[in-house]
């Protein structure tokens, strides 16, 4: 809403009505009609000049203008008594936070996050990992490896924990990823390449070099968590990267080039189905935003 607009309604209103009313104006559990018959009760106001009051009241608290419309209340000639209530809504309008250095005000904004707003193509990377994970090999430990992995690591079976963290561990993570550049790195799903992590992990470490990752700044890493004994924590998952001495496999050779290549012609064609159903979808958005506003 423009000044001149917000000025407009602001005066049709009335400055005084807009403050002394202004809990009945936001409460919308209350219908139009029934906040002008309230306030056609206390004053000498035609019912539909209290219509009107209310509508335009209401068009400023929806379009977020309430504290822009209380500042030109408190700037004006009105009465004290109303710029002294203007004064207290516009506190009102922020959340009150005690802390060690007093108290602290915050916009309601603060509180609240989008969902985001996911792209059909920007889970291309979800794609591609599927397109790995469904051909590598996966080869399950004995019992004396996963012995042998939770001693190297220092991990108590009955307590099992992440190896990068010490949180609970609720899956575990392939130490050296399988995917980088959008193909297979060669390695696979064997004990000697997992580790214990918890999810919090396993999903900021994504395909991450591990020991780049643990000391870097990304979101959630055990080094941005400020995580206690990293140093400790690295060393031991050295010494499990010496035990493991995992070697790469050349999967596309193994599946044989006419198989490889058509596997990720598949890949590609998803590529560019998703890219057309993300185009499309915008256009749908647009369109939808378009009609209602
Ligand atoms: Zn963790």
């Amino acid at each position: 809403m423009n000044q001149e607009e917000l000025n407009h309604k602001l005066n049709s209103t009335g400055k005084g009505c807009f403050v002394r009313y202004f809990g009945l104006f936001e409460d919308f559990g209350l219908s139009n009609s029934e906040v002008a018959k309230m306030i056609s009760n206390e004053n000498n106001y035609s019912p539909q000049s209290c219509l009107t009051r209310v509508s335009n009241a209401r068009s400023i608290i929806n379009s977020g203008c309430s504290k822009r419309a209380l500042e030109i209340v408190l700037k004006s000639n009105a009465s004290s008594k109303t710029r002294k209530r203007a004064t207290q809504l516009i506190e009102s309008l922020f959340i009150s936070e005690d802390n060690d250095h007093g108290i602290h005000k915050k916009p309601y904004h603060a509180v609240f996050k989008m969902p985001t707003v996911s792209k059909i193509s920007s889970r291309t990377s979800s794609i591609t990992n599927a397109f790995i994970n469904a051909v590598v090999p996966v080869i399950y430990p004995d019992e004396g490896e996963i012995r042998q992995a939770l001693n190297i690591l220092e991990i108590k079976p009955e307590n099992v924990t992440c190896s990068y963290c010490g949180d609970k561990a609720t899956e575990w993570d392939h130490l050296r990823a399988l995917v980088k550049d959008q193909r297979p790195t060669g390695y696979i799903s064997e004990i000697r390449n997992l580790v214990p992590a918890c999810g919090k992990c396993n999903q900021s470490k994504g395909n991450k070099p591990w020991k780049e990752w643990m000391t870097g700044e990304a979101k959630l890493s055990p080094a941005s968590r400020r995580i206690p004994r990293l140093q400790e924590r690295i060393i031991k998952l050295e010494k499990y990267e010496q035990w493991g001495n995992v070697k790469r496999i050349d999967i596309g050779a193994l599946a044989g080039n006419d198989l490889w290549e058509k596997h990720w012609e598949n890949w590609a064609l998803i590529l560019d189905y998703m890219k057309d159903a993300q185009h499309l979808a915008e256009i749908i958005r647009h369109k939808i935003d378009q009609s209602s506003t």
